[in-house]
């Protein structure tokens, strides 16, 4: 039985990387029947952000991936939150004391800064807390278990680390990186429990992944660093049998294949589902989520599957079904994705041409009545959504590129004007006006066939004056289908169209 989780810490909005992981959990769950789980990281209560839960919520429901298992859907599994876990990792961490795994350490941040400075001037590149290093600081391997109580009766603080045996060779086969060796010597002796008396990530994601019956941990590469430890921890809580397969994907790199796709910058550049409610404290900015832009989900979920996936053809379309089908994890990469918002918005497009068109002409509607107080009919709201939706990336770029439907334009294209606007072109419109006057109901085709016989009664070339009719109709030199416009306008609005632009 597939059990695989995304596990997030609360501590700001959901970024596309995160969402990212979410789906491929997601999808390789649903491709082997498995079960999806959610499960909050809270433990960290220096980075906890008010209302980060509930953003993690609606983000995925608005994508429409949806775990079997979570908080407000509790499985067998349960409590969901690590904050209401606390009892569970002492347990854990007590086991790991008892059997000689891990140790008390009384060392103030001055101290610890003390020995890493100490270890820089020896020439060590990156120091840490090892086991040569451990013999030198304050903790329950160099002290006395009388000093260990007295310092603990005397309140100071304390945390529980890991011991590392700098012997130790760990060796793990991710499923898309392949096998990966690391040194005991190259790790650090890391807190399992912090002087509050939570645990820390790593400890807490381990017992819980082996209570919970993860199957398989799919994230994001920045934990590979961390993988080596958690094997460890694995074997030292005796959990070993039941050690979950590793799935590392790749970073997601920005647009110019330039470094890693920073939290910051990504919300900059406005990529989170939805716009941050609370002040980005490095930015201090708020930013707009892919959501306001008019990103659709299905189209969202599209492109983020191809963020290091592929499917090995030349399809690019695939159905939320077609997806699940078509994923693997031997089709992820090693190599870092970038990512390209262009794309998202060609995405974007192929799916607003097969929305249903009803839901986009509410979306006119309400924009033409919200944005600019027209009032327009469900008909014409239709027949909008028929007009532009092949030639926009968003269904809120219907609305404003409908205007002229309403009002007589305000400005006129400068080229049009300069290349075609002449004698001929003026007496060209002003028959076409006076021919369309008398026909209000007109079909585009009808449109269409009374300039053709019009220009050719009055030996006037149709087409070379095509584009001054719609310049003095629309004021643009380019747009959807000219005739389309006029019946949709109707022919004494169009006629009238005319006769203002040209006085
Ligand atoms: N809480 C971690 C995070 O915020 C989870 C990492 C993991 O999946 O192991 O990404």
């Amino acid at each position: 039985q597939v059990r695989v989780r995304f596990a997030p810490s609360p501590t700001g909005a959901l970024h596309i990387g995160g969402v990212r992981t979410a789906l491929f959990n997601y999808l390789f769950a649903k491709k082997n029947n498995g079960t999806f789980i959610l499960r909050i990281e809270d433990t960290d209560q220096t980075r906890f952000v008010e209302g980060a839960e509930a953003y993690i919520k609606e983000s995925l429901e608005w994508c429409g991936i949806e775990p079997d298992e979570s908080p407000w859907k509790p499985g067998d599994f349960g409590p969901y939150h690590q904050s209401q876990r606390k009892e569970i990792y002492q347990k854990y961490a007590q086991k790991l004391l008892d059997e000689g795994n891990a140790y008390y350490a009384f060392d103030t941040p001055e101290e610890l800064d003390v020995m890493r400075e100490r270890l820089k001037e020896a020439g060590v590149a990156n120091p840490q807390y090892n086991a040569a290093a451990r013999m030198t600081m304050k903790n329950s391997l160099t002290l006395s278990a009388e000093e260990v109580q007295a310092k603990m009766d005397a309140g100071e603080p304390y945390v529980v680390r890991f011991k590392v045996d700098p012997k130790e060779e760990v060796r793990l086969n991710d499923m898309i990186r392949g096998w990966v060796h690391v040194h005991g010597s190259t790790l650090d002796d890391k807190v399992l429990m912090k002087s509050d008396g939570l645990p820390t990530y790593h400890l807490a994601n381990i017992v819980d992944d082996h209570l919970m019956k993860i199957t398989h941990v799919i994230r994001g590469e920045e934990w590979l660093p961390s993988a080596p430890l958690h094997v460890l921890l694995y074997k030292y809580l005796g959990f070993e049998e039941t050690m979950p397969q590793f799935a590392h994907l790749p970073l997601i790199l920005k647009p110019d294949g330039n470094g890693k796709l920073s939290k910051r910058a990504a919300d900059k550049a406005g990529f989170p589902i939805f716009p941050l409610n609370w002040n980005d404290p490095e930015s201090g900015e708020l930013s707009v989520g892919f959501r306001e832009e008019g990103f659709l989900p299905d189209a969202l979920i599209n492109f983020l599957a191809f963020l290091g996936w592929n499917p090995g053809t030349e399809q690019e379309l695939f159905s939320r079904e077609e997806l699940i089908q078509a994923f693997g994890i031997e089709k992820v990469n090693k190599a870092g994705t970038k990512f390209d918002v262009e794309k998202a918005k060609w995405f974007n497009q192929q799916y607003l041409k097969s929305t249903d068109p009803n839901q986009l002409a509410e979306t006119v509607k309400n924009d033409l009545h919200a944005k600019y107080q027209i009032e327009c009919s469900e008909t014409t709201a239709l027949a909008i959504v028929d007009l532009l939706k092949e030639r926009v990336t968003f269904p809120h770029e219907m609305a404003p590129n409908a205007l002229y439907l309403f009002y007589a334009p305000e400005e006129y294209d400068e080229k049009v004007v300069r290349k075609k606007w002449n004698e001929e072109a003026e007496k060209a419109v002003t028959l076409y006006a006076n021919a369309l006057e008398h026909q209000d109901e007109i079909s585009p085709e009808g449109a269409k066939d009374l300039f053709f016989t019009t220009m050719e009664a009055n030996d006037i070339k149709a087409g070379k004056n095509m584009q001054a009719l719609r310049m003095v109709v629309t004021g643009e030199g380019s747009g959807p289908d000219l005739m389309a416009i006029i019946s949709l306008m109707g022919g004494k609005a169009v006629a009238e169209r005319i006769k203002y632009s040209i006085d």
